[in-house]
């Protein structure tokens, strides 16, 4: 088997948690969200490192940012501006799957983290997985508002 079949994002099972795909990008619902909304854009080329992405593959990873973001802040936040954009990359950053993904978490004012906002990163690793049908309700209430904003 090739080395990069064995991470999730490479598998047949994220499929079930993608809500938006393009030719080089998916955006999926993470399995353990650290707020309503959180969510993860992923090349879906095997790279670990950012600097390994083509030039098209840097630019739909943000145009796909610009499309979803916007979603999720209407459909998390109430169109709050705030969220966090991050990733951990390499050994020694914390990274638990070697294939790239940007976290993009929704931020409210109202949020459990206003006290505390470094406390976001630590919760990355430690927030509680959400059942099958949560996902596939997340994912149906994603792609029915992206197509929704698309029409308006
Ligand atoms: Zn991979």
């Amino acid at each position: 088997m090739d080395d990069t079949e064995k991470d999730i994002f490479c598998s047949e099972k994220i499929r079930d948690s993608i809500f938006y795909k393009t030719r080089y990008t998916m955006a999926v619902c993470d399995i353990a969200p650290v707020l309503p909304g959180h969510s993860l854009i992923i090349p879906i080329r095997h790279v670990s490192d950012p600097v390994q992405l083509m030039n098209e593959e840097v630019v739909d990873m943000f145009n796909v940012l610009k499309r979803i973001k916007p979603v999720l802040s209407k459909v998390f936040t109430k169109g709050s501006d705030s969220y966090n954009l991050t990733a951990q990359i390499g050994r020694y950053s914390g990274m638990s799957i070697p294939h790239l993904h940007m976290h993009v978490i929704p931020r409210a004012g109202n949020d459990e983290f206003q006290h505390d906002n470094n406390k976001v990163y630590d919760m990355i690793e430690h927030a509680k997985r959400i059942t099958t049908e949560e996902m596939a309700s997340r994912v149906t209430l994603l792609k029915k508002e992206l197509k929704r904003n698309n029409d308006e």
